[in-house]
């Protein structure tokens, strides 16, 4: 390579790693393995010391990863939260110990896991916790002090008052919690998180704290940034002292003398990776003795009496059973690839994800085959590839029948996923409900995966109303079921149907419509009517709403189908005011019944207008009620509000009141 290429591919290097780095801290979506990342990395870094001439101060070889989001607070760092340098091999390990030994001649070095999470910082101020923050670009990271109260392990107070502690640690998601939020999203037919690192990410480096707090974090404290009124010499103390004030610091550490010693220590920590409950990805060698640091210092980017050992990603070999396939909530054919069970970094895995048939294709996969997985740092298990092919092996194909409801797939154009466009789907309509009654739309406690998977089974709720229609005592009879939930679950139904709006058409699971959007379309518009009818154009006049979104809305709410469940929804007394309306509407907080044949208007145009005014309408008169609109032939509802003294108004009287 000469030095113009080198430039170049310099040059290409940076932004595909300015890229990559985006995805990870920024989205917390990584593209690539942590593997594939640190081998661009690691070219990088060769040739900028082979051509130091092409050397940019703002190189990613040289800066900590990451910007703080404008979404929190910034907090300027008064000790850089810095990165660390990184070490492939035992030889990296030893180069690293002999330019200690240049200045030291016997160092003792402490060798901790690394924990696969993310930086924080936690400040304390005489004791009591006052703000924590992420690491950001190492000198400015985000205030995500309320995210934080909710992770138990972090003291709000410690155990005795000191007057300044600033403490980093790294905050992460079990292999439990992260299990069970990718179930919760695979039965929710929702994007499913990479791996705990990210999950961990996404749930503190977000608005909701409730959410984070769902997510059920953790975290082990490393190191102390600054603090006035402790003092210790050397690190393994200041980690003692730090688990005495009631902190959780790292599970467990060696003090070892000399690089040999270390290196067994690296090599101990390696062996209890797959026992251990949460992610590490490597093993941090550093020098004890804090003194000794101060004199090593910094460079722009890592400490120099520190380095990073990262194992390599564990792979194994293992026999192709079948492929299963799955039908997700909009219908799309997933392949998971079911194998001889193995034991990767301690856990056992006997099923992978496929993605589709382009990577079935690619890889050449046959029934059979012996077949390669690893988790690279990800928990979800990924095939690398065939070791070898089975006899007479044929490539599987994807069936040609959605293998739920039997009828023909297809591509849609674009994607490379296999779908079922069959709206009646049973697998479809499952996840459907799944997805309707989950937290993040409907929120119906007490109605979660199992109980809707009952409830189908048994015929009893077909599509989203049905939800509305179910009687105590159906829900008693089914599994696990007594009549205590049973009654909990009917209030539950009944609390959701006054959610924010937002809840119930994100809940209708529109193709391309999520949270976000729903929001934004609550904010938009004052009804679902209106969000019913709006154009293309309408729709598109909406910041951050693209031709695909508009497009799948329009012809959403143009279906017959959702036109009738909409009407049913209306007749339940479900929520359809945005909340600005509920504010300033001549109806707000007061409930209407309507009863009888009205002389112009179909019951439900009037419940619409009353709803289009702030006003809700329910389907039975109770003390609550505080106008009953009464057509000809109305029967016991009429006597019941005169009974209770209710006024009662004509259609006239309605529409006057409108006016
Ligand atoms: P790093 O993650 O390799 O090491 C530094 C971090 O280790 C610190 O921020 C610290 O919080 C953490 N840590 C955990 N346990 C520790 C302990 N006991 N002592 C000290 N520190 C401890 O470096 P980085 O700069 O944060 O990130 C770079 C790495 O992130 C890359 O090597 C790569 O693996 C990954 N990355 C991946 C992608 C991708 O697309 N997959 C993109 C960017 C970065």
């Amino acid at each position: 390579m000469d030095a113009t290429q080198a430039k170049e591919r310099i040059e290409q290097l940076r932004e595909q790693l300015n890229y990559y780095s985006a995805r990870y801290y920024n989205d917390d979506n990584p593209e690539i393995s942590d593997f594939e990342y640190d081998r661009l990395m690691r070219e990088l870094e060769g040739l900028e010391d082979a051509y130091p001439q092409y050397i940019v101060a703002d190189s990613p070889t040289r800066r900590v990863g990451g910007v703080a989001d404008k979404l929190f607070s910034p907090v300027t760092h008064i000790v850089p939260m810095e990165s660390l340098r990184d070490a492939f091999s035992f030889e990296e390990l030893v180069d690293f110990d002999q330019k200690i030994r240049e200045r030291i001649a016997q160092p003792v070095y402490s060798v901790e896991p690394k924990i696969d999470g993310l930086s924080v910082s936690l400040e304390y101020q005489n004791g009591v916790f006052v703000r924590g923050s992420t690491r950001g670009d190492g000198v400015t990271g985000e205030d995500v002090t309320a995210n934080l109260n909710t992770i138990g392990s972090i003291p709000k107070v410690l155990t005795r008052s000191v007057a300044q502690l600033e403490v980093r640690g790294e905050v992460y998601m079990s292999h439990q919690s992260f299990s069970d939020l990718v179930t919760m999203q695979e039965l929710n037919g929702e994007k499913l998180a990479k791996n705990p690192r990210n999950a961990a990410a996404g749930a503190l480096r977000q608005k909701n704290s409730a959410v984070t707090a769902s997510r059920k974090l953790d975290i082990f404290c490393f190191n102390v940034q600054r603090t006035e009124g402790l003092t210790f010499d050397s690190h393994i103390e200041s980690l003692e002292a730090l688990k005495e004030l009631g902190l959780t610091t790292l599970p467990f550490y060696y003090r070892c003398n000399g690089i040999d010693e270390a290196i067994r220590a690296v090599e101990e920590i390696g062996n209890r990776r797959g026992e251990l409950p949460f992610d590490i990805d490597g093993a941090v060698i550093k020098i004890d003795d804090l003194a000794l640091r101060e004199q090593f210092g910094s460079t722009a980017k890592f400490p120099r009496w520190a380095i990073a050992y990262k194992y390599p990603p564990e792979e194994k070999d293992t026999v192709l059973l079948d492929v299963e396939i799955q039908v997700g909530r909009t219908g799309v054919l997933t392949p998971t690839a079911v194998f001889e069970p193995v034991q990767l970094a301690g856990t056992t895995v006997s099923r992978a994800v496929l993605h589709n048939a382009d990577f079935i294709q690619e890889k050449n996969i046959c029934l059979g085959d012996t077949i390669r997985v690893r988790k690279a740092g990800d928990i979800i298990p990924e095939v690398v590839g065939v070791t070898a092919h089975a006899r007479d092996a044929e490539p599987y194909q994807m069936p040609t029948v959605c293998p739920s409801c039997g009828q023909a797939v297809s591509h849609v154009e674009g994607e490379a996923a296999l779908r079922c466009q069959n709206p009646e789907c049973p697998a479809q309509l499952e996840r459907n409900l799944i997805h309707f009654a989950s937290r993040g739309a409907m929120d119906i406690e007490g109605l979660g995966p199992a109980v809707v998977l009952q409830l189908t089974a048994l015929d009893l709720v077909k599509k989203p109303s049905d939800i509305y229609r179910l009687q105590a005592e159906q829900i008693a009879a089914i599994e696990r079921m007594g009549e205590k939930s049973a009654a909990n679950l009917i209030a539950a139904i009944e609390r959701s149907k006054q959610n924010p709006l937002w809840r119930l058409l994100f809940g209708l699971g529109i193709r391309h419509i999520g949270e976000k959007a729903a929001k934004l379309l609550e904010g938009s518009f004052c009804d679902l009517d209106a969000i019913a009818a709006a154009s293309v154009e309408e729709i598109l006049a909406i910041e951050g709403f693209g031709q695909i979104m508009a497009e799948s809305l329009v012809n959403f709410f143009a279906m017959d189908g959702t036109r009738e469940l909409v009407e049913e929804f209306r007749t339940l007394g479900l929520n359809f005011v945005s909340e600005q309306k509920a504010t300033d509407g001549v109806f707000v907080g007061k409930t209407f019944v309507l009863t009888g044949t009205l002389p112009t208007m179909k019951r439900e145009e009037a419940a619409a207008l009353i709803e289009q005014a702030g006003g809700k309408t329910a389907s039975s008169v109770s003390k609550k009620t505080d106008y009953v609109v009464a057509g000809e032939a109305a029967g016991s509802k009429l006597t019941k509000a005169q009974s209770l003294g209710i006024p009662v108004l004509t259609e006239e009287q309605l529409l006057a009141l409108l006016q």
